[in-house]
């Protein structure tokens, strides 16, 4: 299901990434193991009310460095008011109004979405007299908020969540698998949408998604229906912004989202780089199922090993998607083509695959008894009951007897029998421990 989109906007140094950071919270990625890849991160899921959105910090999509300042301003309010549904415009308070500030209300008061103006660093109550002059920007109350110390970023979230659209849920029927390309720039995703759209026994439909920009290719195959999503999103527009590396990344994982299998695209001619593994997490994050697609594989070197080779890298890349398959080909000659939709259609089925739950104990049940649970300061882990509690992907709660007790290592072990009994090959597994005795 496709979020509501918020966005972010407002000059340099008013403090964007400190509140989309706060906003976010703790859904950043376990998989960002290295410092500074946070940091680069515009693109995040919040939730407020039960209400989740996706927000867009605009802020971290520049121009070039020799680009004057206000034009990236403008790029960045351009953008939001074309992607987003409801946009947080950020100001200071210490600042006060700017003349930048008021450039930035005059293109959003012709776009017609909701607009909330947030002041932050109000960080002591002295300074909440200071946030009315920020009525005179015309869009209502204005709310104060610290990004240091947290206040009021409750009251802006209220104001988020009272202005979200209420989306159509569902755009496409259960069984129609929703797909996904991502990757860098050039590493052949058009030629591979070209190349299986080509295929024989491929049937072209041309029903257009409904969903507010997207335009999505249905087909289908061997009795098989699928959607590949937001394709036109990869061809460019020619707005300025499209160009920037950020804001493909944005896309990527706007349709990412909309996805059930995400075909993570590798140039098998230059190898794997930090870009490709930034993306590929997005896909983990988000629960989608994820195939390893490496392409270009005519123009590679190769003997009996260097398939295997190439597998090894990306699973020494990728430590945490260990459970998506590597598939080889090329998109330019044809050449192994034909195995990449069995598999994408494989990894579909273990994503949304329900385990009966007395299976699932007996798996668990089983594990136990090979190799106990840890002690810790002299108690022991029990676990109660194993059950599996929603798909896309597989969601299975362990209640135990203490959750405190349950340690990374084990659940790594748990989730292990779990696919070595089910197979669940291309998706993650969310496992949750809850207190039960
Ligand atoms: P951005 O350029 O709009 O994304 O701004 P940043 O989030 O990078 O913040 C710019 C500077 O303002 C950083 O030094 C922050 O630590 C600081 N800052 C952010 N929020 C607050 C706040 O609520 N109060 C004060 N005093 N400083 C803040
Ligand atoms: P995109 O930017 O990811 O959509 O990449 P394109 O599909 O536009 O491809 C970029 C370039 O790589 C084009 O020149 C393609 O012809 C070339 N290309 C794509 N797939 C293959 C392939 O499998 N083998 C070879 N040799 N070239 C390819």
């Amino acid at each position: 299901m496709a979020r509501p989109v918020v966005a972010i906007v407002g000059r340099p140094n008013v403090g964007k990434s400190t509140i989309f950071n706060r906003i976010i919270g703790d859904r950043l990625a376990i998989v960002e193991d290295k410092p500074g890849i946070t940091r680069d991160r515009i693109y995040g899921v919040g939730e407020w009310n039960g209400k989740p959105f996706s927000i867009i910090d605009t802020g971290g999509i520049e121009l070039g460095d020799e680009e004057p300042i206000l034009k990236s301003i403008r790029m960045q309010a351009e953008l939001a008011i074309e992607e987003a549904d409801v946009i947080v415009f950020m100001c200071d308070a210490k600042a006060g109004v700017t003349s930048s500030d008021e450039e930035v209300a005059n293109l959003l008061y012709r776009c017609g979405k909701p607009v909330i103006v947030a002041v932050n660093k109000v960080d002591n109550i002295g300074r909440s007299d200071h946030i009315y002059e920020f009525y005179n920007l015309g869009f209502g109350e204005p709310i104060g908020i610290s990004g240091s110390h947290g206040t009021g970023i409750g009251d802006l979230l209220d104001a988020i969540a009272e202005n979200l659209p209420e989306l159509a849920d569902d755009e496409y029927d259960e069984d129609v698998i929703r797909v996904a390309l991502i990757g860098r720039p050039n590493v052949g995703k058009s030629s591979l949408i070209n190349a299986i759209l080509g295929e024989e026994r491929v049937i072209v439909s041309d029903i257009a998604g409904t969903t507010r920009d997207a335009i999505d290719t249905p087909f289908e195959k061997d009795g098989q229906r699928y959607v590949l999503i937001d394709t036109a999103g990869m061809r460019k527009r020619g707005k300025v912004y499209e160009t920037t590396e950020k804001y493909s990344v944005m896309r990527a994982m706007k349709a990412i989202e909309r996805a059930d299998v995400v075909l993570v695209l590798i140039n098998g001619e230059e190898g794997i780089i930090e870009q490709d593994k930034h993306i590929a997490g997005y896909a983990y994050e988000a629960g989608k199922a994820s195939v390893f697609v490496v392409n270009k594989w005519d123009v590679v070197e190769k003997d009996d090993k260097t398939m295997h080779q190439f597998e090894q890298k990306i699973r020494d890349h990728f430590l945490f998607m260990t459970y998506a398959p590597v598939v080889f080909l090329s998109a330019k000659t044809k050449q192994r083509l034909h195995k990449l939709l069995p598999v994408v259609q494989h990894v579909a089925d273990q994503h949304a695959k329900r385990v009966q739950t007395h299976l699932l104990n007996d798996v668990v049940s089983d594990a136990i008894a090979i190799n106990p649970p840890p002690t810790d300061k002299g108690r022991r882990l029990r676990i109660n009951y194993v059950t599996q509690v929603s798909v896309k992907p597989p969601t299975i709660v362990v209640f135990v007897n203490d959750p405190e007790l349950m340690h990374f290592s084990y659940e790594r072990y748990l989730e292990n029998r779990i696919r070595a009994a089910f197979d669940f090959e291309g998706t993650p597994i969310r496992l949750f421990t809850r207190r039960k005795s």
